[in-house]
C-alpha cells in the first residue's frame, strides 16, 4: 500500500444526529410526509455535518481518518444489501422500499430478524443464508458516499461489516438442510465483498475498514479452529485482490486472542485491537511479531462504549506499549462511536463536577486527536490539556458523591446470610398464607401506556401540569387497572405501572448516584433510540421509590398485588456505568438500595414482589473466561437484594427471554420463588430445559406472545398449560403472557387475560 495510514481515527461514530435528525427524517419517510428524495438528501446533510464536525474536532480530511458510517437503519442490514443476500419473500422490492421491509416488514412479508449486537444495547439485523443464496455486489450505497465526500474535499474510509462476521451472525434461510450453517458459504461470498472493494477503491477511497467483532467472542455457533480458519481464507483472498483499498480489519468488543496471529499472517495492512476490553497480547510466536510488526494497529484506548473522559496518561502509556509491535500505531476508539451520545456540550442541566468527568462521541474525537499529536510530538507538546484532562478527573474523581463513605461501610458489612433466605419448601409454607389457588394467574407488570398516561407524564415533564394533578391521574389510572383485573378474575394483580416511563430510568432519577441527560440519545435499532442514565457516584436511596404507588394499589383490593421493582443488573446493564471500580461492587450498592424497597414494601403490606431481570443474559460475557466471574456477581447483586425478605414475601422474578444458555444455571441460583419467561412461541420447551438444570421453584412460562396483538383463544392457551402441566406440577405452574403488556392494546389485552383465566380454571378444574 503506498498511502499512509491515518494517525487518529475513530472506528465510527453515531449516525441519529445531535438532534435525531436522522429519526425525524426517517419516519416522516414512513408516515409518507417525506419522499425518497427528501429522506435521500436529509441523510446526506447529515452526513455532510458528520464530516465537517469530525474535522472540527480534529480529524484530518483527506487522511482517511473520518468514518464512512451513516446508515439508515443498521449496518449488518447494509452489509448484507450490498452483496445481495436479500431472502426471496423480498422479490419485487428495490432502494429504500427494500431495505425498510427488511427491518420493519410490510403487510406481506415478515422482517429480518432482530438480536442484540454481541454484548451492547444496539440491535442489529439477522441475515439468513441458505445454500442456494445468490450473492453479488447489488448495492453501491457506500461507494456513493465515498463519492460524495470526496465531491466535497474529504477522503473518507468507508466502513462495512467484514465477511466473516456477517455470516457468523447470519441464520440459516428457512428450507436449508440441517447441517448447512452460513459460513460454509464464505467462499462464494468473498468475490463480492472483493469486488465491493475495487468500487471503492474507484470511488476514491485509499482505505476501508472490515468489522470483524466475531473474532473476540465465543458466543457463536462456530468453533475457534472454523473461525480462524474462515478468517485466514477471508483475508488472503481480499488482501490478494488485484484492485482494492488498504485493508484495516477492526475486532472491537474485546479481544481478538488465537485469531490476532491469523490477522498478522494476512495480506492486509492494518488491525483494529480493542485496547480497553481486550489487551496487547502478551506471547507471540515470531511469525506473528513478524506479521503485526509490518502492519500499522489503530491501537484502541478511547473507550467507545463509556460516556467518561479518559484518563489519557493511560491511554499514552498503552500506546507506547503497542509500539512494541509495530513501528505505525494510530490512536483509535475501541469500538465505534454508535454506542455514546453525540455531545455533552449540549446538557446543561449537569452538575459541573460531572460534565468534568465526562466525554460523549465529539469529546472522544478530540481525545483520540489530542492522543495522536502526544504520541507524534511528545507528551511535552501536550502538556498544558494532559494537565486539565488530569485536574478535571480528579476533581470528578473527589467530587461529593462519588463516594459516599455511608454506602461504603454498609457494602463492606455485607455477609453470607444476607444473601440467603430460609430453603425454599419452608418458604412454601410460609407462603400459603397468600391463599392462591393451583395455576394462580397474573401478568408480569406493566398495563397498556394509553396516550393519555403518556400525555400526562409528558405535561409533568414540561411543567405543565402540577404533580398533584399528575399523582391524581395516576391514581385513577392504577384504581382502573386494579378494577379491570378484578372483573377479569386474576389471581395476583399488578398497580400496571403507568408512573414508570422506562424500567431503568424511573429508578435512576430516584436513586442518588444516578443522573439523566437531556439529549444522550443513543440508537438502539432502527429509529428507535434510548437516552441510558448515568451511574457516576455510589449509589443509595434517598426515600421510598414505588412503594406509594404499590401501597394505594393494595388497598383497593383484597386480592394480593404484586410490588414491581427492577434488578440491580438490569439497572446496571441500562445506563451508562462508572468504571473506576469494578461492576460487581457497584451492583451491590444498587443492590442495597432495593433490598431497602423491598423491606418497606413487606412494611405497607406487599406479600409479593417482583425483581425483573431481563438483562442477566445480556451482560453476559462475550469470552468464556469472564463468565464465572460475572454470573457470581449478578447472581450475588440479585440475591442481596431480595435476601431480606421474609420466608412468606412471595419472591417474583421476569426475565424476558425463553433461550437461557450459559445463564441456566444462574437463573435458578437467583432462588426466586416464582420465575417467568417468555414461551409463547417456542411452545413451552423452556420448561424441559430449566428442569434438567435442576431448577424446582414455581415458573411462569408465558403462555401469551406479547409482541403481536393477535388474540390467542381460550382453546389454544388451554393446549399451552397442558404442555407446561405435563413437565411441571400444578403447584408450581404460573400462568401470565410471556412479558409486560405497555406496548399492548387494551382491546387485545382485556381480550386475552380473559381467555387466560379462563384456561386456567379450565387446566385446573380437571387436576
Ligand atoms: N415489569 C416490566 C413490565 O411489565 C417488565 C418489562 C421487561 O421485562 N422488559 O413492563
Ligand atoms: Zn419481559
Amino acid at each position: 500500500m503506498s498511502v499512509a495510514f491515518p494517525g487518529a481515527l475513530v472506528l465510527g461514530y453515531p449516525r441519529i444526529g445531535p438532534n435525531r435528525e436522522l429519526k425525524r427524517a426517517v419516519e416522516s419517510y414512513w408516515a409518507g410526509q417525506l419522499d425518497a428524495d427528501g429522506l435521500e438528501a436529509a441523510a446526506a446533510e447529515l452526513r455532510a455535518a458528520t464530516r465537517s464536525r469530525l474535522v472540527e474536532l480534529g480529524l484530518g480530511r483527506e487522511d482517511s481518518s473520518l468514518p464512512e458510517t451513516f446508515s439508515f437503519s443498521d449496518q449488518v442490514l447494509d452489509a448484507l444489501l450490498a452483496v445481495g443476500a436479500v431472502p426471496g419473500r423480498f422479490a419485487g422490492l428495490a432502494g429504500l422500499d427494500l431495505l425498510f421491509a427488511l427491518a420493519r416488514g410490510t403487510a406481506d412479508v415478515a422482517p429480518l430478524e432482530l438480536t442484540k449486537w454481541f454484548d451492547t444495547n444496539y440491535h442489529h439485523l439477522v441475515p439468513e443464508i441458505g445454500p442456494d443464496t445468490d450473492f453479488s455486489f447489488a448495492d453501491d450505497r457506500r461507494v456513493r458516499e465515498v463519492a460524495e465526500a470526496r465531491a466535497a474535499g474529504f477522503v473518507t474510509r468507508p466502513v462495512l461489516v467484514g465477511p466473516v462476521t456477517l455470516l457468523a451472525l447470519a441464520k440459516r434461510a428457512d428450507g436449508a438442510p440441517d447441517g448447512f450453517v452460513p459460513i460454509q458459504r464464505l467462499d462464494d461470498l468473498l468475490p463480492v465483498y472483493a469486488e465491493l472493494l475495487a468500487a471503492l477503491a474507484d470511488a476514491g477511497a485509499d482505505w476501508v475498514q472490515l468489522d470483524e467483532p466475531v473474532l473476540v467472542s465465543d458466543a457463536v455457533a462456530i468453533d475457534r479452529a472454523e473461525l480462524r480458519d474462515a478468517t485466514a481464507r477471508a483475508y488472503e483472498t481480499l488482501g490478494s485482490a488485484p484492485r482494492r483499498p488498504g485493508i484495516l480489519v477492526a475486532t472491537p468488543y474485546g479481544d481478538p486472542r488465537d485469531a490476532l496471529p491469523v490477522l498478522a499472517a494476512a495480506p492486509i495492512e492494518a488491525i483494529g485491537l480493542d485496547l480497553v476490553r481486550g489487551r496487547l497480547p502478551e506471547h507471540l510466536d515470531a511469525a506473528a511479531e513478524e506479521g503485526l510488526a509490518g502492519k500499522a494497529i489503530a491501537a484502541g484506548v478511547v473507550d467507545g462504549r463509556n460516556v467518561w473522559r479518559a484518563d489519557l496518561d493511560a491511554a499514552l502509556d498503552r500506546l507506547e506499549q503497542a509500539g512494541r509491535f509495530s513501528g505505525e500505531i494510530a490512536v483509535s476508539t475501541s469500538t465505534s462511536l454508535q454506542h455514546v451520545p453525540h455531545d455533552v456540550a449540549r446538557e446543561n442541566a449537569l452538575e459541573p463536577a460531572l460534565v468534568g468527568r465526562l466525554a460523549f462521541a465529539d469529546q472522544k474525537v478530540a481525545e483520540v486527536a489530542l492522543l495522536a499529536r502526544g504520541l507524534a510530538e511528545g507528551r511535552e507538546a501536550i502538556a498544558t490539556e494532559l494537565t486539565a484532562a488530569a485536574a478535571d478527573r480528579a476533581a470528578g474523581a473527589a467530587a461529593d458523591g462519588v463516594r459516599v463513605a455511608a454506602v461504603r461501610a454498609r457494602t463492606v458489612g455485607i455477609g453470607e446470610s444476607d444473601s440467603r433466605r430460609v430453603p425454599y419448601s419452608e418458604r412454601l409454607v410460609a407462603q400459603t398464607g397468600l391463599g392462591l389457588p393451583p395455576l394462580p394467574t397474573t401478568t408480569i407488570g406493566s398495563f397498556p401506556q394509553t396516550p393519555e398516561v403518556r400525555r400526562a407524564r409528558a405535561a409533568l415533564a414540561r411543567g405543565e401540569s402540577s404533580a398533584e394533578a399528575y399523582d391524581a391521574r395516576m391514581r385513577e389510572e392504577i384504581e382502573r387497572v386494579i378494577r379491570l383485573q378484578e372483573q377479569l378474575g386474576l389471581d395476583v394483580l399488578v398497580h400496571g405501572e403507568p408512573e414508570r416511563n422506562d424500567m431503568v430510568q424511573y429508578f435512576a432519577e430516584r436513586l442518588d448516584g444516578f443522573t439523566v441527560t437531556e439529549h444522550g440519545w443513543v440508537q438502539s435499532y432502527g429509529s428507535r433510540c434510548t437516552r441510558p442514565s448515568i451511574l457516576w457516584g455510589d449509589v443509595s436511596r434517598p426515600a421510598p421509590m414505588t412503594v406509594e404507588w404499590s401501597r394505594y394499589a393494595a388497598s383497593l383490593t383484597d386480592k394480593p398485588v404484586k410490588g414491581m421493582l427492577t434488578g440491580p443488573v438490569t439497572i446496571l446493564a441500562w445506563s451508562f456505568v462508572r468504571d473506576d471500580q469494578p461492576l460487581g461492587d457497584t451492583a451491590r450498592q444498587v443492590a442495597l438500595a432495593l433490598r431497602d424497597e423491598i423491606a418497606d414494601l413487606e412494611a405497607v403490606g406487599l406479600g409479593v414482589i417482583q425483581v425483573d431481570e431481563p438483562a442477566l443474559r445480556e451482560l453476559l460475557p462475550l469470552e468464556h473466561a469472564r463468565r464465572e466471574a460475572y454470573l457470581e456477581w449478578a447472581v450475588g447483586a440479585f440475591r442481596l437484594a431480595t435476601g431480606g425478605a421474609a420466608a412468606s414475601t412471595q419472591v417474583h422474578t421476569h426475565l424476558c427471554y425463553s433461550e437461557f444458555g450459559a445463564v441456566i444455571d444462574a437463573v435458578r441460583d437467583l432462588d426466586a420463588d416464582v420465575t417467568s419467561i417468555e414461551a409463547a412461541r417456542s411452545r413451552m420447551e423452556v420448561v424441559d430445559e430449566l428442569a434438567a438444570a435442576g431448577f424446582d421453584h414455581g415458573i411462569g412460562p408465558g403462555v401469551w406472545d406479547i409482541h403481536s396483538p393477535r388474540v390467542p383463544s381460550s382453546d389454544e392457551l388451554v393446549g399451552l398449560l397442558e404442555l407446561a402441566a405435563r413437565r411441571i406440577e400444578p403447584g408450581r405452574l404460573w400462568v401470565n403472557p410471556d412479558c409486560g403488556l405497555k406496548t399492548r392494546g387494551y382491546e387485545e389485552t382485556v381480550a386475552t387475560l380473559r381467555n387466560l383465566v379462563d384456561a386456567a380454571a379450565r387446566v385446573r378444574a380437571e387436576l
